[in-house]
């Protein structure tokens, strides 16, 4: 059996409203793009949603918008993708990592340690879908003693008064948090409708604000949309029209607005994301719970308690008492048998780039730690019962085969 790890949900829905954008004469940002926002403003509550073409280039423009330039910095943990920090380094700012807890979220201890007179944004990731402890990094945001600490340097920084919250909620598209959407629980959310994501326009994404009241959200609204487009004054849908020639060019925008072709591709698909696609996601991880509670080595992963739930972006499978090398001979026997696995995440102070910027893997133990128990397992709406099975019998035996191994020898 072959299986693969994320393919995207593609049925005849997303199909015809691809072809229907074809159809229409008008394939880049214009009322699929439109109607996206709308559809992620319905599901997550948020005062608005500005679409553009990937979380990355949406990170990029909030940290732009808040005015984060060189000197600043911003608080993230250790494990993630790296794009939470390559959109610091795009700004000229400072990534500065802190340790995760055993949920894989961003410890909110470590974060109030980690903040200084430079630190601008604090950058929690709801790691698989799981939302991170939003209260209290909102607590400590809001504390006297860091609001003394903050020094604005920009309009925005000067109307917020404080560190800002953008969470990377690249996962968690349908997450909850305290009887809400995860999306509402800071200022900023930004998701990712990367091909792999819960939600996909092929590449993609948006930015949720939920702004304190001393801001206009229509107007920034407004100003982010031509953030996307070159900063220009009108879009060109609006150029199109009769009479619409003229134009401006108000200030240096950046050029990642999302194209209709793509967002037909997500409207398609988030129609039915609440009352179809999310719960089948949600189907495969308690086939996966009920297929492995019973063994000792099995460490469950966060999915729901009393306040949070996650958006099952992803199964992050934890092995009790084995090795990285252990681990990795798992992943290949489980590969061999036509299972596509993977693992979140390598972090960010194992890559090149960050070792050769400084950052030590040796001062992030519970992201180590993490990193090397884990395997994620396939998990999307089209897998079927008899394949879920399947990979249930093969993550024993791969798990087993090692267990005994390291007994005997
Ligand atoms: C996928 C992902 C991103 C990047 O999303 P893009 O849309 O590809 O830019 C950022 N953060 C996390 C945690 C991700 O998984």
């Amino acid at each position: 059996m072959k299986i693969s790890f994320s393919p995207p949900f593609i049925d005849q829905e997303v199909i015809d409203e691809v072809v229907d954008t074809l159809n229409s004469g008008w394939i880049t940002s214009g009322p699929k793009v439109k109607a996206l926002e709308d559809e992620v403003v319905k599901i997550t509550g948020s005062q608005a949603a500005v679409a553009v073409n990937s979380w990355t280039s949406g990170a990029i423009l909030m940290l732009k918008w808040f005015g984060v330039k060189e000197g600043d910095e911003v608080i993230m943990p250790a494990y993630t993708y790296s794009a939470t920090a390559l959109s610091v380094l795009h700004c000229g700012a400072t990534p500065v990592m802190v340790d995760i807890e055993d949920d894989f979220t961003i410890s909110p201890g470590k974060v109030r340690q980690a903040i200084t007179n430079k630190t601008k944004v604090i950058m929690p990731v709801d790691f698989a879908g799981w939302p991170c402890n939003y209260d209290a990094l909102t607590e400590i945001i809001c504390e006297p003693e860091m609001k003394s600490l903050f020094i604005p340097t920009s309009d925005k920084q000067e109307k917020l008064g404080r560190i800002l919250m953008i969470s990377d909620a690249a996962h968690s598209i349908g997450a909850i948090y305290k009887g809400k959407s995860g999306a509402v629980a800071c200022d900023v959310t930004i998701l990712s409708f990367h091909a792999v994501k819960n939600i996909t326009t092929g590449e993609g994404g948006c930015i949720c604000l939920n702004l304190p009241s001393a801001f206009d959200t229509q107007n920034e609204y407004r100003f982010l949309k031509m953030y996307t487009l070159n900063g220009q004054s009108k879009s060109a849908l609006e150029k199109s029209k009769a009479g619409g020639w003229k134009y401006d060019i108000l200030f240096q925008g950046l050029k990642i607005n999302l194209p209709d072709l793509n967002a037909a591709i997500g409207l398609a698909q988030i129609r039915h994301y609440k009352n179809n696609l999310l719960p089948l996601r949600k189907k495969v991880a308690l086939a996966y719970f009920e297929g492995f509670k019973l063994f000792p080595w099995f460490i469950q992963p966060p999915l729901c308690d009393g306040e949070r739930e996650t958006s099952y972006h992803l199964f992050p499978l934890r092995l009790k008492g084995i090795t990285e090398i252990q681990r990795d001979r798992i992943i290949e026997f489980i590969m061999e048998k036509g299972i596509a696995v993977n693992v979140h995440f390598i972090p960010m102070p194992m890559m090149t780039l960050f070792k050769d910027l400084g950052y030590k893997i040796d001062d992030f133990p519970m992201s180590y730690k993490n990193y090397a128990h884990e395997i994620s397992l396939p998990i999307y709406p089209q897998l079927q019962p008899d394949q879920i099975n399947y990979i249930i019998d093969m993550v024993i035996s791969g798990v087993e085969a090692q267990l005994t191994e390291t007994i005997d020898g």
